[in-house]
């Protein structure tokens, strides 16, 4: 066959009855898919997007939450999901928790879940970065005091001594998706648990379509935001005052989707002896409630697990020690000490609307 004829027979099978078939059945699926993509979005634009809201109970704490989607309510999923962490992994009460069974093997290794090992992972980093203020090991010390349960009180002064000389992070071995404790002492991540929770409902929208926005809000001191609001406007998040109780509010923070914010402050479990207050927050170092003049610190970041557990850390190194950590996880805060002054890292400035002019903010922290 000469070159022509080639080219005359390929050009023939190029537009042969078949191919053509195929080309047009291809291009009238890519056109539907398109048409069927275009509507799906316009769809998508002109659907109605349903608040929702809810209250509910979950990680001992209330949990208040107000959804924005197109699709169902998905709030008693949430609820769900917080109440199964809790009683697969985080709880030191319940006997079918993997942190109920590390306590309870006492120093042997336990088989642990990929859940709780990455839990474990970032709280012993957060341990070691805040040079031990803040730690995943103190259950024995904190079940002593016994602060927010049936019979808080101070506890003796040897039993104490006994618990702490026991208790430290280092002894916290985690290898893999095994755990032990190889001293007397017992894990607690009351510290970090709620955070974990918002962490958990943020992971759980991120895969849910038809969500455009949530605000979800743990005891009033662990808050997740996820999205945007359908008018646009910035979420923003009541701060506690610690010296007006459940009631009063000390400032507006403004979040963006996908930021966390947790405060810890001596207001939320404690009880009074002899005019002074044991709050719930301990100084690893010395087994007793920390008193250096704060009474509450919030922090900001992208992170729930981290934002929890740095704002107890900064409340237990104190202001000036905790702005080297703060960097450490592009973490912003707010300090307030009982001189009624706020101390504000640099990003912070920008968010923090006043709400009391009991307080003054003073020079930056940091
Ligand atoms: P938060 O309200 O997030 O600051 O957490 C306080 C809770 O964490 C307490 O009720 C204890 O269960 C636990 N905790 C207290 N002090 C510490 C500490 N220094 N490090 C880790 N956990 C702590
Ligand atoms: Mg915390």
């Amino acid at each position: 066959m000469n070159k022509e004829a080639i080219i005359k027979r390929k050009t023939a099978e190029k537009y042969s009855g078949r191919k053509l078939r195929n080309i047009y059945r291809n291009a009238a699926v890519f056109c539907a898919a398109l048409l069927a993509a275009v509507l799906a979005g316009t769809a998508a634009l002109g659907a109605e997007i349903e608040p929702y809201t809810a209250t509910d109970f979950a990680m001992d704490t209330v949990v208040s939450e107000t959804l924005y989607t197109s699709g169902s309510d998905l709030t008693p999923e949430i609820g769900r999901l917080l109440r199964e962490t809790e009683e697969k992994y985080l709880s030191w009460t319940d006997e079918s928790s993997e942190v109920f069974q590390i306590n309870q093997a006492e120093r042997q290794t336990v088989q642990i879940s990929e859940e709780l090992a990455g839990y474990l992972e970032k709280a012993l980093k957060l341990a070691e970065d805040s040079g031990g203020a803040f730690d995943p090991t103190m259950g024995k010390v904190i079940r002593l005091w016994d602060i927010g349960g049936e019979n808080p009180h101070v506890p003796d002064e040897e039993e104490l001594k006994r618990c702490l000389e026991e208790t430290g992070y280092e002894n916290l071995d985690l290898d893999g998706e095994t755990a032990a404790i190889k001293s007397g002492a017992d894990l607690d991540l009351g510290a970090v648990g709620k955070g974990i929770g918002c962490d958990l409902v943020m992971d759980y929208l991120k895969e849910q379509e038809q969500v455009f926005g949530m605000i979800l809000n743990l005891g009033g001191s662990s808050v997740a935001v996820y999205g945007e609001k359908p008018d646009q406007s910035p979420w923003r998040v009541a701060v506690r005052d610690p010296e007006d109780g459940d009631s009063g509010y000390l400032a507006a923070v403004t979040l963006k989707g996908g930021e966390f914010l947790s405060t810890s402050g001596n207001y939320e479990k404690y009880f009074m002896e002899d005019g002074k207050r044991y709050h719930h927050i301990i100084d690893p170092k010395t087994g007793y409630p920390v008193w250096n003049g704060l009474t509450s610190v919030t922090v900001i970041c992208d992170s729930g697990l981290l934002a929890d557990g740095l704002s107890t850390a900064c409340f237990v190194l104190g202001r000036e020690d905790a702005v080297p950590l703060l960097e450490m996880y592009h973490a912003e805060a707010a300090f307030v000490d009982e001189d009624y002054n706020i101390y504000l890292t640099p990003g912070m400035k920008d968010r923090f609307e006043l709400m009391k002019n009991t307080y003054t903010i003073k020079e930056a922290a940091g």
